[in-house]
């Protein structure tokens, strides 16, 4: 069994066929944390995991590209983000439903920030609606799924000032979900209490020092996850993605520590379980 942290069956990418990925998944005994980006997509996360008796979960959160409209450009989706001011009321509903396991997606986003707006002044929203939803979670007694992206210029600042802020919560807990960082940041994120959560990009040739950081942290602080539709694993690079390839990622990581892919299974299922309440 695998657990697949983070995904989104809940996006426009699956409305023809998510009940099939969902099934495919299912069936392959991989359960799924299906992640919200804004309210439409937390609604429509929670739904399907009503649905079901176990093994679909919901995550609900404004994610930090939905601040601004900006058009994103993936490899595999491109779209226009629709600009959502954040509600805290409508969140908390949702969280307070028994199959929403998780607040976010939530984060800092630098790289998607556009060139005509101010910097600094979107860096201030983003860093106040974070705040937000981590009081949120906090009250709530859950973890926290959080988005980073840093500029290309500077990838690294944006784990510094997820870090800074999470100091300022000491009871929060959760997961650097897609991490791609080095391996003393990840270290400093075990060190307050946070797990560290891998994508397909673990599976691509030039992502050493994703690997690296993979080999070197404990199994014991590792989550995987698709982020489907976006980031699919070696073999499947460029297609959409789906939940049923997390036990790519799982092999992979696998592979990198020398252990066999039962063992990643085992650990990593047991980690999501105990950080989602599963
Ligand atoms: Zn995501």
């Amino acid at each position: 069994m695998l657990i697949d942290t983070h995904t989104h069956v809940n996006f426009n990418a699956f409305k023809e066929d998510g009940p099939d990925v969902i099934d495919r998944s299912l069936r392959e005994k991989i359960w799924l944390i299906n992640v919200g980006s804004q309210t439409t997509t937390s609604k429509r996360a929670v739904n399907i995991a009503v649905d079901f008796k176990e093994g679909i979960y919901a995550a609900v959160g404004l994610h930090p590209i939905h601040l601004h409209e900006i058009k994103v450009d993936e490899s595999e989706v491109a779209f226009q983000s629709r600009k959502e001011e954040f509600n805290p009321q409508e969140y908390r509903e949702l969280a307070l439903n028994s199959k929403t396991v998780a607040i976010g997606e939530t984060g800092l986003d630098y790289f998607h920030i556009p060139k005509d707006e101010d910097f600094d002044l979107v860096k201030k929203k983003q860093e106040d609606i974070f705040k937000q939803q981590i009081a949120l979670a906090v009250e709530l007694g859950k973890p926290l799924t959080i988005h980073s992206r840093g500029t290309e210029a500077d990838p690294n600042e944006v784990y510094q000032d997820i870090m800074a802020i999470l100091k300022q919560f000491p009871e929060a807990k959760g997961v650097i979900h897609c991490y791609s960082g080095n391996l003393e940041t990840a270290k400093q994120f075990i060190e307050i209490g946070f797990l560290i959560s891998f994508t397909g990009i673990v599976t691509f040739k030039n992502a050493k020092e994703t690997q690296l950081v993979a080999k070197e942290l404990p199994l014991d602080k590792i989550l995987v996850e698709t982020d489907a539709p976006y980031l699919a694993p070696e073999p499947y690079r460029g297609k959409r993605n789906e939940p049923a390839y997390v036990k790519y990622i799982a092999l992979k990581i696998a592979e990198l520590k020398g252990i066999s892919f039962k063992e990643v299974a085992k650990v990593t299922t047991e980690n999501a379980r105990k950080l989602f309440n599963i």
